[in-house]
C-alpha cells in the first residue's frame, strides 16, 4: 500500500484556483468538427452491467461492464458530473475527440451518456492487463526489448494524435493500457485538445505536472511564440519510458515525496533524468532525443519512429 500512495503522490496537479475543471480544454471554437453521429449499434447506458470497479482516477472512477445482449466486455469510465453547462459541454467536447480517433494503439471509444444525477460516462475498449502503472507496480521488470516493443506503439499512437492535431498533455504509465498481448493504446484524453488555429500555442497549466515538460512549467523561459505544441508529449514519453526502466519517478530517489515546486526547479532548473550506465547506445540517445530541455532540438513522434531503438522492431504477432 505505501508504494500504492507513493506512486499516487505523482498525480500532482498544479495549484489552479477550481483545480478539478483544469482538466478539461477551454471549449473549441465553432469550427471544430462535430462529434460523430451515434451509429445504429450505439451502445447506450441501460444495455450495461457492472462487473467490477478498475480503478479510481482524478477525475472519476472506472467500472468494468457486460454489455447485456452481447455479452461484450467494456471500460466504463464515470467521470463526476458538474452542474455548470459549460464544464459538461467541455467533457463533452472530451468524447467527441475520443470518438474520433481510429488508430490501433489509442483507445477506442463506443459510447457517451449522461447518467441520472449529472456524471458522464465513457464507454471504451477494455484493456485485460490494465495500464503499464500497474505492471511497473506489480513487479514486470521492463527490459531494453520489451520497452522498445511498447515504444513503437506509444510513438505510433503518438504520430496519429499529432498528425490530427490532437495534443494528449498527460501522457504517462498510467494512462497507457496494456492487453496480454502487450499491446498498447494510449488512454485518457481528458487535458487533450484538438488544435485550432485561432487558440494560443497549448501553454496552459493543466495535466500532471510530474510529467510536464519544461516549457509548459515555464513557456516564456522554455518556449518561444512559434514552440512546437506537440514536443511536450514527447517529453513525457522520454519520463515515461525512463520511469519504467528504472522502477520509480527519475526526478525522485525511490521513496521520495514530491511537491510541486521541487519538481519544478529540478525539471526547469536541472539537467534533465539519463538512463544508467550498462544500457544501450541506442536506448540512451533515444531518450536523450526525448528529453532535450530546448524543445525546438526534441525530436517528433515521426522522426524518433525512424531511431535506431524502435526502427527495427516488429510490431505484427509472429505466425
Ligand atoms: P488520471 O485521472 O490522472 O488519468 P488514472 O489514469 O490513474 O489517473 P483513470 O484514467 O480514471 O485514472 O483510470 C483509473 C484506472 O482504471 C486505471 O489506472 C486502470 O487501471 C483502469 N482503466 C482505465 N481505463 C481502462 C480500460 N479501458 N481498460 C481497463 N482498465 C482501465
Ligand atoms: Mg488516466
Amino acid at each position: 500500500m505505501a508504494v500504492v500512495r507513493e506512486r499516487r503522490q505523482l498525480n500532482l496537479r498544479l495549484p489552479l484556483p477550481s483545480e478539478h475543471r483544469s482538466r478539461f480544454p477551454p471549449p473549441l471554437p465553432p469550427s471544430a468538427p462535430a462529434p460523430a453521429a451515434p451509429s445504429s449499434t450505439a451502445i447506450s447506458a441501460a444495455d450495461l452491467e457492472k462487473l467490477q470497479v478498475l480503478g479510481h482516477g482524478n477525475g472519476g472512477t472506472v467500472y468494468k461492464v457486460r454489455h447485456k445482449q452481447t455479452s461484450a466486455v467494456y471500460a466504463l469510465k464515470v467521470v463526476h458530473g458538474d452542474s455548470d453547462p459549460a464544464v459538461r459541454r467541455q467533457i463533452l467536447r472530451e468524447a467527441s475527440i475520443l470518438r474520433r480517433t481510429d488508430s490501433p494503439h489509442v483507445i477506442k471509444c463506443h459510447g457517451v451518456f449522461d447518467l441520472p444525477g449529472g456524471d458522464i460516462a465513457f464507454c471504451m475498449q477494455y484493456m485485460d492487463m490494465g495500464t503499464l502503472e500497474t505492471l511497473l507496480r506489480n513487479g514486470v521488470v521492463f527490459t531494453e526489448s520489451l520497452l522498445s516493443k511498447l515504444c513503437r506503439q506509444i510513438l505510433t499512437g503518438l504520430e496519429y494524435l499529432h498528425s490530427h492535431k490532437i495534443i494528449h498533455r498527460d501522457l504517462k504509465p498510467s494512462n497507457i493500457l496494456v492487453d496480454q498481448k502487450m499491446e498498447i493504446k494510449i488512454s485518457d484524453f481528458g487535458v487533450s485538445k484538438i488544435l485550432q488555429r485561432t487558440l494560443d500555442p497549448c501553454n496552459s497549466y493543466v495535466g500532471t505536472c510530474a510529467y510536464m515538460s519544461p516549457e509548459r512549467f515555464d513557456p516564456d523561459s522554455f518556449g518561444s511564440k512559434s514552440y512546437d505544441v506537440y514536443a511536450g508529449d514527447i517529453w513525457s514519453l522520454g519520463l515515461t519510458l525512463l520511469e519504467l526502466y528504472v522502477g520509480h519517478f527519475p526526478y525522485l530517489a525511490p521513496g521520495q515525496r514530491p511537491d510541486w515546486a521541487t519538481l519544478m526547479c529540478a525539471i526547469c532548473f536541472g539537467e534533465p533524468p539519463a538512463l544508467p550506465e550498462g544500457t544501450s547506445g541506442d536506448f540512451r540517445s533515444f531518450v536523450e532525443c526525448c528529453l532535450q530541455k530546448d524543445s525546438s532540438k526534441r525530436w517528433s513522434a515521426t522522426q524518433l519512429l525512424a531511431h535506431p531503438f524502435v526502427s527495427g522492431v516488429d510490431l505484427q504477432p509472429s505466425a
